[in-house]
Protein backbone atom coordinates (compact mmCIF):
# COMPACT_ATOMS: atom_id res chain seq x y z
CA UNK A 1 0.00 0.00 0.00
CA UNK A 2 1.13 3.44 -0.94
CA UNK A 3 -0.21 4.79 2.39
CA UNK A 4 -1.97 7.61 0.63
CA UNK A 5 -5.21 6.58 1.81
CA UNK A 6 -7.25 3.60 0.28
CA UNK A 7 -6.28 2.26 -2.88
CA UNK A 8 -9.42 2.00 -5.18
CA UNK A 9 -10.89 -0.82 -6.34
CA UNK A 10 -10.84 0.17 -9.92
CA UNK A 11 -7.84 1.95 -11.55
CA UNK A 12 -9.26 5.75 -12.66
CA UNK A 13 -6.44 5.74 -15.09
CA UNK A 14 -9.35 6.76 -17.42
CA UNK A 15 -9.77 5.18 -21.04
CA UNK A 16 -12.61 3.58 -22.48
CA UNK A 17 -12.44 -0.20 -20.98
CA UNK A 18 -16.08 -0.97 -22.14
CA UNK A 19 -14.26 -1.19 -25.42
CA UNK A 20 -11.99 -3.82 -24.80
CA UNK A 21 -12.67 -7.46 -24.33
CA UNK A 22 -13.30 -8.30 -20.80
CA UNK A 23 -11.57 -11.37 -19.35
CA UNK A 24 -11.95 -12.78 -15.98
CA UNK A 25 -9.31 -13.06 -14.06
CA UNK A 26 -8.45 -16.27 -12.65
CA UNK A 27 -4.85 -16.45 -10.83
CA UNK A 28 -2.77 -19.32 -9.85
CA UNK A 29 -4.73 -21.97 -7.33
CA UNK A 30 -7.67 -20.63 -8.66
CA UNK A 31 -7.29 -16.76 -6.70
CA UNK A 32 -9.86 -14.21 -8.08
CA UNK A 33 -7.77 -10.98 -8.44
CA UNK A 34 -10.53 -9.48 -10.55
CA UNK A 35 -11.12 -7.56 -8.13
CA UNK A 36 -7.33 -5.92 -7.38
CA UNK A 37 -6.73 -2.84 -8.39
CA UNK A 38 -3.96 -2.17 -11.68
CA UNK A 39 -2.21 -0.04 -9.61
CA UNK A 40 -1.80 -3.03 -6.92
CA UNK A 41 -1.29 -5.59 -9.55
CA UNK A 42 2.13 -2.98 -10.11
CA UNK A 43 3.20 -2.72 -6.72
CA UNK A 44 3.41 -6.18 -6.61
CA UNK A 45 5.02 -7.07 -9.68
CA UNK A 46 7.75 -4.50 -8.61
CA UNK A 47 7.62 -6.25 -5.25
CA UNK A 48 8.33 -9.89 -6.48
CA UNK A 49 11.49 -8.08 -8.65
CA UNK A 50 13.19 -7.10 -5.26
CA UNK A 51 12.03 -3.01 -5.23
CA UNK A 52 10.23 -1.33 -2.40
CA UNK A 53 7.14 0.29 -4.98
CA UNK A 54 6.98 2.92 -1.66
CA UNK A 55 10.81 4.75 -2.10
CA UNK A 56 10.14 7.56 -3.60
CA UNK A 57 11.08 7.41 -7.43
CA UNK A 58 8.84 3.61 -7.53
CA UNK A 59 6.00 5.65 -5.62
CA UNK A 60 3.70 6.92 -8.51
CA UNK A 61 4.99 4.14 -10.95
CA UNK A 62 1.87 1.79 -10.66
CA UNK A 63 -0.41 4.99 -11.16
CA UNK A 64 1.79 6.46 -14.54
CA UNK A 65 2.26 2.01 -16.02
CA UNK A 66 -1.68 1.45 -15.69
CA UNK A 67 -1.90 4.91 -17.59
CA UNK A 68 0.85 4.33 -20.18
CA UNK A 69 -0.48 0.61 -20.58
CA UNK A 70 -3.71 1.90 -21.73
CA UNK A 71 -2.79 4.10 -24.13
CA UNK A 72 -0.39 1.65 -25.37
CA UNK A 73 -3.36 -0.92 -26.04
CA UNK A 74 -6.09 1.92 -27.17
CA UNK A 75 -6.30 0.17 -30.48
CA UNK A 76 -8.94 -2.59 -28.72
CA UNK A 77 -11.27 0.20 -28.28
CA UNK A 78 -11.12 1.25 -32.20
CA UNK A 79 -12.32 0.33 -35.30
CA UNK A 80 -10.80 0.86 -38.61
CA UNK A 81 -14.19 1.83 -40.49
CA UNK A 82 -14.80 4.05 -37.62
CA UNK A 83 -11.08 5.82 -37.93
CA UNK A 84 -11.68 6.32 -41.47
CA UNK A 85 -15.07 7.39 -41.29
CA UNK A 86 -15.90 8.98 -44.30
CA UNK A 87 -12.41 10.12 -45.62
CA UNK A 88 -12.90 7.86 -48.61
CA UNK A 89 -13.00 9.94 -51.91
CA UNK A 90 -14.07 9.16 -55.53
CA UNK A 91 -11.13 8.26 -57.67
CA UNK A 92 -10.94 6.75 -61.41
CA UNK A 93 -7.10 6.34 -61.74
CA UNK A 94 -5.86 2.91 -60.77
CA UNK A 95 -2.09 4.14 -60.09
CA UNK A 96 -0.66 2.61 -57.60
CA UNK A 97 -1.28 4.90 -54.42
CA UNK A 98 1.88 4.31 -51.83
CA UNK A 99 2.66 5.56 -47.77
CA UNK A 100 5.93 5.17 -46.90
CA UNK A 101 7.15 5.19 -43.44
CA UNK A 102 4.84 5.18 -41.57
CA UNK A 103 5.95 5.15 -37.38
CA UNK A 104 4.92 2.25 -35.58
CA UNK A 105 4.73 1.37 -31.86
CA UNK A 106 3.49 -1.42 -30.72
CA UNK A 107 3.96 -4.43 -28.11
CA UNK A 108 5.17 -7.74 -28.47
CA UNK A 109 2.38 -10.10 -26.85
CA UNK A 110 4.98 -12.34 -25.93
CA UNK A 111 7.01 -10.18 -23.48
CA UNK A 112 5.03 -7.07 -23.44
CA UNK A 113 7.95 -5.05 -24.41
CA UNK A 114 8.26 -2.67 -27.46
CA UNK A 115 8.60 -3.50 -30.98
CA UNK A 116 8.52 -0.75 -33.24
CA UNK A 117 9.96 0.50 -37.29
CA UNK A 118 8.23 1.62 -40.13
CA UNK A 119 5.33 0.40 -42.21
CA UNK A 120 4.96 0.99 -45.69
CA UNK A 121 1.53 0.42 -47.45
CA UNK A 122 0.59 0.59 -50.72
CA UNK A 123 -3.02 0.10 -52.20
CA UNK A 124 -4.58 -0.06 -56.40
CA UNK A 125 -7.55 2.08 -56.12
CA UNK A 126 -10.88 0.62 -57.84
CA UNK A 127 -13.38 3.67 -57.41
CA UNK A 128 -12.13 4.79 -53.92
CA UNK A 129 -9.08 5.83 -52.39
CA UNK A 130 -8.80 6.56 -48.73
CA UNK A 131 -7.29 10.01 -47.48
CA UNK A 132 -3.37 9.82 -46.39
CA UNK A 133 -3.50 10.74 -42.88
CA UNK A 134 -6.45 7.67 -42.54
CA UNK A 135 -3.20 5.30 -43.78
CA UNK A 136 -1.60 6.25 -40.86
CA UNK A 137 -4.13 5.91 -38.23
CA UNK A 138 -5.21 2.65 -39.62
CA UNK A 139 -1.75 1.54 -38.72
CA UNK A 140 -2.52 2.32 -35.09
CA UNK A 141 -5.84 0.67 -34.43
CA UNK A 142 -3.92 -2.68 -34.81
CA UNK A 143 -0.23 -1.29 -33.58
CA UNK A 144 -2.04 -0.34 -30.08
CA UNK A 145 -2.56 -3.74 -29.11
CA UNK A 146 -0.46 -6.86 -28.25
CA UNK A 147 1.08 -8.00 -31.16
CA UNK A 148 3.07 -9.77 -33.29
CA UNK A 149 4.30 -8.20 -36.16
CA UNK A 150 3.56 -10.78 -38.75
CA UNK A 151 -0.45 -10.58 -37.48
CA UNK A 152 -0.14 -6.75 -37.73
CA UNK A 153 1.30 -6.69 -40.80
CA UNK A 154 -1.80 -9.14 -41.96
CA UNK A 155 -3.93 -7.02 -40.01
CA UNK A 156 -2.94 -3.64 -41.34
CA UNK A 157 -3.86 -4.63 -44.92
CA UNK A 158 -6.49 -6.56 -44.14
CA UNK A 159 -8.46 -3.79 -42.93
CA UNK A 160 -7.01 -1.71 -46.11
CA UNK A 161 -9.05 -4.37 -48.16
CA UNK A 162 -12.09 -4.28 -46.78
CA UNK A 163 -12.46 -0.58 -46.02
CA UNK A 164 -10.99 0.77 -49.60
CA UNK A 165 -12.13 -2.10 -51.79
CA UNK A 166 -8.72 -1.51 -53.97
CA UNK A 167 -7.50 -3.68 -56.61
CA UNK A 168 -5.22 -5.23 -54.66
CA UNK A 169 -2.91 -4.15 -51.69
CA UNK A 170 0.94 -4.45 -50.13
CA UNK A 171 1.77 -3.51 -46.41
CA UNK A 172 5.55 -4.15 -45.35
CA UNK A 173 6.97 -4.03 -41.70
CA UNK A 174 10.30 -3.27 -40.75
CA UNK A 175 10.62 -3.36 -37.27
CA UNK A 176 13.22 -3.82 -34.10
CA UNK A 177 12.28 -6.04 -31.63
CA UNK A 178 13.57 -4.64 -28.03
CA UNK A 179 12.45 -8.36 -26.43
CA UNK A 180 15.51 -9.56 -28.45
CA UNK A 181 17.54 -6.73 -28.70
CA UNK A 182 17.85 -6.17 -25.11
CA UNK A 183 18.10 -9.93 -24.18
CA UNK A 184 20.87 -10.50 -26.95
CA UNK A 185 18.87 -12.48 -28.73
CA UNK A 186 19.51 -10.60 -31.76
CA UNK A 187 22.46 -8.22 -33.34
CA UNK A 188 21.19 -4.68 -32.19
CA UNK A 189 21.15 -3.58 -35.81
CA UNK A 190 18.67 -6.07 -36.95
CA UNK A 191 15.12 -5.66 -38.00
CA UNK A 192 12.48 -8.29 -39.05
CA UNK A 193 10.87 -7.51 -41.90
CA UNK A 194 6.82 -9.17 -42.75
CA UNK A 195 4.58 -8.36 -45.68
CA UNK A 196 1.16 -9.27 -46.62
CA UNK A 197 -0.80 -8.47 -49.77
CA UNK A 198 -3.88 -9.37 -51.25
CA UNK A 199 -5.46 -8.86 -54.73
CA UNK A 200 -3.52 -7.72 -57.97
CA UNK A 201 -0.17 -7.90 -55.09
CA UNK A 202 -0.75 -11.62 -55.40
CA UNK A 203 -2.01 -12.10 -58.48
CA UNK A 204 0.60 -9.57 -61.06
CA UNK A 205 4.28 -10.03 -60.12
CA UNK A 206 4.84 -6.94 -61.84
CA UNK A 207 2.45 -4.90 -59.18
CA UNK A 208 3.89 -6.74 -56.48
CA UNK A 209 7.66 -6.23 -57.85
CA UNK A 210 7.39 -2.65 -58.07
CA UNK A 211 5.46 -2.21 -54.21
CA UNK A 212 8.15 -4.60 -52.89
CA UNK A 213 11.12 -2.02 -54.84
CA UNK A 214 9.33 0.83 -53.58
CA UNK A 215 9.39 -0.45 -50.24
CA UNK A 216 12.84 -1.53 -50.25
CA UNK A 217 14.08 2.21 -51.64
CA UNK A 218 12.02 3.25 -48.44
CA UNK A 219 13.94 1.25 -46.55
CA UNK A 220 17.47 2.71 -47.14
CA UNK A 221 16.30 6.40 -47.71
CA UNK A 222 17.82 8.59 -44.57
CA UNK A 223 14.44 9.14 -42.53
ZN1 LIG B 1 8.78 -10.56 -27.55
Amino acid sequence: MSGNGPVPILGDGGGDRSARPQVRAKGEGGVDLSRVSYKELVAEMIRRLGEDPDREGLRRTPERVERAMQFLTQGYGLEPEEVVGDALFEERHHNMVMVKDIEMYSLCEHHLLPFFGKVHVAYIPDGHIMGLSKVARLVEVFARRLQVQERLTEEIAQSVWEVVHPQGVGVVVEAFHLCMMMRGVEKQNSTTITSAMRGSFLEDARTREEFLHLAVSAHRSPS
